[in-house]
């Protein structure tokens, strides 16, 4: 070692578990977006920052050339073309000379300059009725984007992993935690975000194991320097700077331990899920993509409940087409045949941006054109899903939801669309067939209007991550409010308990696909309140299962109608913990 070189010091810092498991290794660092717009420049400065941006183009054209390549030698000829297009963009001299012309005539700067034009060019693109160039709008603001980058000296967005590591972050959005390279990533550390925000949702999905909330964490590393390891307890919520040898061996203890835990929940997977007397509850899964079908399958999931389309529409230059659509619903409706594959239409908007749909720029985006919404002006996206559904409907049960419901005029345009999109199936002469309607109750209107349209569904879901965001005005994704997070709150109780009711009152089948069910305690709560269908992330079935064969009902409906009349989520999990406590001891 030179005198120069740092020893790290061991530091702990503590997060919110995000995805169970663990790792260590070296790690990578995210960048977010963080282009700063509007930098102004002297006139006697104009040609020199007309020469960098000319420049920094061409090296954003050069790279992307070769990312063009390398995805070409993986066997993925279609996605090199993406990245073509991209070299063709940076080079077009209708985007280089008119951010050009902004540097010359109104002296700013390059990043300001670049990011006016590509806007300009994408808002022209936006509105031509060719629906292939409407998609190309996002990549050009990607390009524009990519080019400020290198005027600005920053890393491109996205993470790229030259080893395995654990990528280190102040947050990552939905995007690129969907398009790591994961056989690369041994672990995700966030210094913000939060178990219900769409990254942590997609590590557990993924096996990833993930901490997130953990505050300190980037000004740690900073001072530890690149070199250093990093020991990630996704189960506790630990991240250790620097393990010492104590720290490394009780890593290889739990390494083990979690080996074996596996070998147990897979041995588990055909037991019924019922209370110990005699209620049964069905355990489905939440996926993202018919890839994950088998191991939900070899864990026992009777179904899927929830399956986000939207990640169907990432990775991708446009959306996906019909018959892809169509590929990806009956595939994973054969792998859970005979039992029913519920699709979520495309829940954009939020903490989702979709790259080639470019959405005007909102205030609050978690309030705004988001999912369902979106369909008043893009109701093709929604009819394409709709048909691909029907025809997929052929091979499998398929169930269809419409995400962020918020009252009957929702509901009705959901069945309009339905409508619509069978008919247009039936008129190309194409089979179809038969799907459940239903909505996701995930806006606190939703469910206190219910008996204005749940007579016109065959289901309902309850997503308790949006829930519980509207119903106590918790931002999903801010790690501040980590105190509001728990979804026992006493209010969520009450509105979860009322959509039960209004569901048994109208005869249709009520579940919960929230993350809520996949936490063994508030699972507990749920089927004390009537639930009788959860939908989680497949690696959460075995504890929930657990839970379930060890309760009775009536320990659970006392408990769970206590809850209703409690003070806190404190007081309802402390309660059911007791509960839970009490009833794995009698079970063995
Ligand atoms: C929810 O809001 O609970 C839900 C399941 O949907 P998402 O997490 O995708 O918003
Ligand atoms: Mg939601």
């Amino acid at each position: 070692m030179t005198t120069t070189e740092r020893v790290p010091t061991r530091t702990v810092i503590a997060g919110t578990p995000g995805a169970p498991g663990i790792a260590r290794g070296p790690w990578a660092r995210f960048e977010g977006s963080i282009v700063k717009l509007g930098g102004r420049i002297l006139a006697a400065q104009a040609e020199l920052e007309v020469a960098r941006l000319n420049a920094a183009a061409e090296a954003v054209a050069a790279s992307a050339e070769l990312l063009a390549d390398q995805v070409r030698l993986d066997g993925h000829a279609d996605e090199a073309e993406i990245f073509a297009a991209h070299a063709a963009m940076a080079r077009d001299p209708e985007l280089v000379d008119t951010a050009a012309r902004h540097i010359r005539t109104e002296l700013v700067d390059g990043p300001a300059a670049i990011s006016m034009a590509a806007r300009a060019v994408a808002e022209l693109l936006g509105s031509l009725g060719d629906e292939l160039l409407r998609g190309r709008a996002t990549d050009v603001l990607d390009v524009g984007d990519r080019i400020a980058r290198e005027l600005s000296g920053l890393a491109a967005a996205g993470v790229s992993l030259a080893a395995p590591s654990i990528v280190v972050g102040d947050d990552l959005p939905p995007s690129v935690t969907a398009t790591l390279p994961r056989e690369r990533v041994l672990a995700i550390a966030l210094e913000r975000s939060s178990p219900t925000a769409h990254a942590s949702i997609l590590a557990r999905a993924y096996g990833i194991p993930a901490v997130v909330g953990a505050t300190g964490l980037l000004a740690a590393l900073a001072d530890g320097g690149p070199a250093v390891e990093l020991l990630v307890d996704g189960a506790s919520g630990q991240i250790v700077i620097a393990p010492d040898d104590a720290d490394v061996a009780r890593f290889i203890e739990q390494n083990a331990n979690n080996e074996q835990a596996q070998a147990r929940d897979r041995d588990e997977a055909n037991l019924a899920a019922e209370t110990r007397d005699g209620t049964a509850v069905a355990l489905l899964a939440n996926i993202g993509s018919p890839a994950e079908a088998p191991a939900a399958v070899a864990l026992g999931a009777r179904g899927v409940g929830l399956f986000r389309t939207e990640f169907l529409f990432l990775e991708r230059a446009d959306p996906p087409p019909e018959e892809e659509q169509l590929e990806a619903y009956a595939s994973a409706a054969e792998a859970f045949s005979p039992h029913p594959v519920t699709i979520r239409l495309l829940d954009v908007g939020g903490d989702k941006p979709i790259p080639y749909l470019p959405l005007p720029q909102e205030d609050n985006p978690f309030l705004g054109v988001r999912a369902l919404r979106l369909a008043e002006t893009r109701p093709d996206l929604f009819l394409t899903q709709l048909r691909a559904c029907y025809r997929a409907a052929t091979r499998g049960r398929i169930k269809v939801m419409a995400p962020m419901i918020a009252d009957a005029g929702d509901a009705a345009t959901l069945r309009a669309l339905a409508q619509q999109a069978r008919s247009e199936v039936v008129a190309k002469g194409q089979a179809a067939g038969e799907v459940d309607l239903g909505v996701m109750l995930e806006i606190p209107s939703a469910i206190l209007t219910a008996e204005t349209y749940f007579g016109d569904l065959q289901f309902v879901s309850i997503g308790t991550n949006d829930l519980l965001q509207y119903t106590l005005a918790v931002d999903r994704g801010n790690a501040a409010l980590e105190r509001y997070r728990d979804s026992l709150h006493p209010a969520l109780l009450v509105l979860v308990k009322r959509a039960v009711e209004a569901a048994a009152a109208f005869g249709i089948e009520l579940s919960i696909c929230g993350e809520m069910a996949g936490d063994p305690i508030a699972a507990l709560a749920l089927v004390g309140l009537g639930v009788r269908s959860l939908s989680m992330t497949a690696g959460s079935l075995p504890a929930v299962r657990r839970a379930i064969r060890a309760g009775t009902l009536p320990e659970l409906e006392e408990a769970a109608n206590d809850g209703l009349r409690a003070s806190s989520a404190a007081e309802v999990r402390a309660r059911f913990e007791v509960v839970d406590r009490l009833a794995q001891a009698n079970a063995v």
